[in-house]
């Protein structure tokens, strides 16, 4: 079986759209495993949901999808992203709102545990190197019991690594991660499809290959000025819009 991982699509329809044409193209997958943020920020979040639930998939909850649904309070959101959920949460019909508020925080599949944000706070803890002590990090492999893990929520494509003696380190995700000769336990993290922050605005997601027991990593490209003239058709908030030519 093969399963994209998918995160942070955020409303940007046309770069999921890309991102599931560039899945058929290597081969197609059986199911989508989503990592959350299916909206917010985004121009098109019934869409999003919608192509989603198109898909077999999982998906956990991220801390976008509970504030489009006023499970979670937007005043910890910066002004902007609060701006984009008060808009989204106008665009959302009631199966849409359904799907989200069934969404789970966590979910166990095989070797792999998948969460939004981290581990130990599934909804808003960012896993990002700089942000974190040692201890923190240790804390979050310690907060699941499987050898992977899979995360969203910081929009970079990174992966932190345990080793057998319990030593810590994060680097850039590959493009191919080896998983059956992998002694250590990883918490990888695919990169946001929607709105990537990592210097690179092209959409990034990974494929894992249960036969192969290989995670390949991807980048595509998708018409960014499209997503932006709907935002700003929508009047969404232009610091949001301007980002996704950067891919910060
Ligand atoms: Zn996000």
């Amino acid at each position: 079986m093969r399963y994209a991982i998918l995160a942070d699509i955020h409303s940007n329809l046309v770069a999921f759209q890309a991102v599931l044409r560039d899945i058929e193209s290597k081969g197609g997958i059986d199911e989508i495993w989503c990592l959350g943020d299916v909206v917010g920020y985004g121009p098109e979040p019934h869409a999003c949901i919608e192509l989603l639930c198109q898909y077999k998939h999982i998906c956990v909850a991220g801390n976008h999808d509970w504030a489009a649904i006023s499970k979670l309070d937007i005043s910890d959101f910066n002004p902007y992203a609060a701006q984009a959920i008060l808009w989204t949460r106008q665009q959302l019909a009631a199966g849409d709102m359904n799907y989200l508020q069934g969404l789970p925080q966590r979910i166990k599949r095989g070797d792999f545990t998948l969460v939004h944000g981290s581990p130990r706070h599934p909804i808003w803890e960012y896993l990002e190197p700089g942000w974190l002590s040692t201890k923190d990090v240790e804390d979050n492999f310690n907060q699941f019991d499987t050898k992977f893990c899979l995360v969203g929520h910081s929009h970079k494509p990174i992966v932190f690594q345990q080793d057998s003696l319990k030593h810590y380190s994060v680097t850039k995700i590959p493009s191919e991660i080896r998983l059956s000769f992998e002694s250590k336990r990883l918490i990888i993290n695919p990169g946001g499809v929607g709105q990537p922050r990592d210097g690179d605005p092209r959409a990034s997601y990974a494929i894992y290959d249960g036969e192969a027991q290989m995670v390949y990593y991807y980048r595509v490209n998708y018409d960014i000025s499209a997503t932006q003239q709907k935002m700003m058709e929508y009047n969404l908030p232009s610091p949001l819009t301007e980002r996704l030519s950067y891919g910060y």
